[in-house]
Parts: structure tokens; C-alpha cells; sequence
């Protein structure tokens, strides 16, 4: 327990604006460090152990951007996100609208259409 998963994006530091691509941290599905992008759809491995459930319509998750410093060291503030998942594929993220969606449940993810 305790591991993650990547969604894989470009960002851009809010401090130097240099873009690099960074890993938004996310529990859901099969956690085992597995790298993902946009339009990849997640793993699932074992009921018992996974979190969440597979074929759900649409549900958000709690994303973490996982870096602490960009290429050029600025430090980055920790920001928070959203992470789309249609059908179980990755749709889309944004910056995190409702942080109480997850507070409410697991704290992971929030199932908006079952
Ligand atoms: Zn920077």
C-alpha cells in the first residue's frame, strides 16, 4: 500500500516558465507505479487489493503533482488536480475544483456517474 500511480502531462513552472514533463500522482485502479497519459486506459489487477471498481461511467480522482523542484529549481508549490476518467480511459485534468468531493469518501476519487 502506499504506492501510486502516474499520469504523465507537460507542465509549465509558474515561477521561470520552463515546460518539462511530470508525473500527477493518483491512487485508482491497479497501484504499482504504472506510468499513464491521456487517452490510455487504467489496469486493474485484483478486486481485493485495487481501489476503486472498473466500469464506472465517469468519476474524478485526487491528483498530486509529484515533483518538488523543476529543471531550472524553482520550487513548486504542491498543486492539486482533477483527473477525468470516462469508461475507465484518461480523459482529461485540471486543477482541482472541489476538494471536498474527496474529502467525503476514500479521499481518492469520486464517483460522479456510476
Ligand atoms: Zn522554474
Amino acid at each position: 500500500m502506499g504506492t501510486f500511480n502516474n499520469l504523465i502531462v507537460e507542465v509549465v513552472c509558474a515561477s521561470c516558465s520552463t515546460r518539462y514533463k511530470a508525473g500527477i500522482q493518483f491512487k485508482y485502479a491497479h497501484t504499482w507505479l504504472l506510468d499513464y497519459r491521456i487517452g490510455d486506459k487504467l489496469e486493474w489487477f485484483n478486486e481485493r487489493y485495487d481501489i476503486g471498481a472498473p466500469g464506472k461511467k465517469l468519476v474524478k480522482m485526487y491528483g498530486v503533482l509529484g515533483v518538488e523542484h523543476c529543471p531550472q529549481g524553482c520550487v513548486v508549490g504542491e498543486e492539486e488536480f482533477d483527473i477525468i476518467l470516462r469508461n475507465d480511459v484518461l480523459e482529461s485534468y485540471r486543477k482541482i475544483e472541489k476538494r471536498e468531493d474527496y474529502l467525503d469518501g476514500n479521499g481518492e476519487y469520486f464517483v460522479i456517474e456510476h
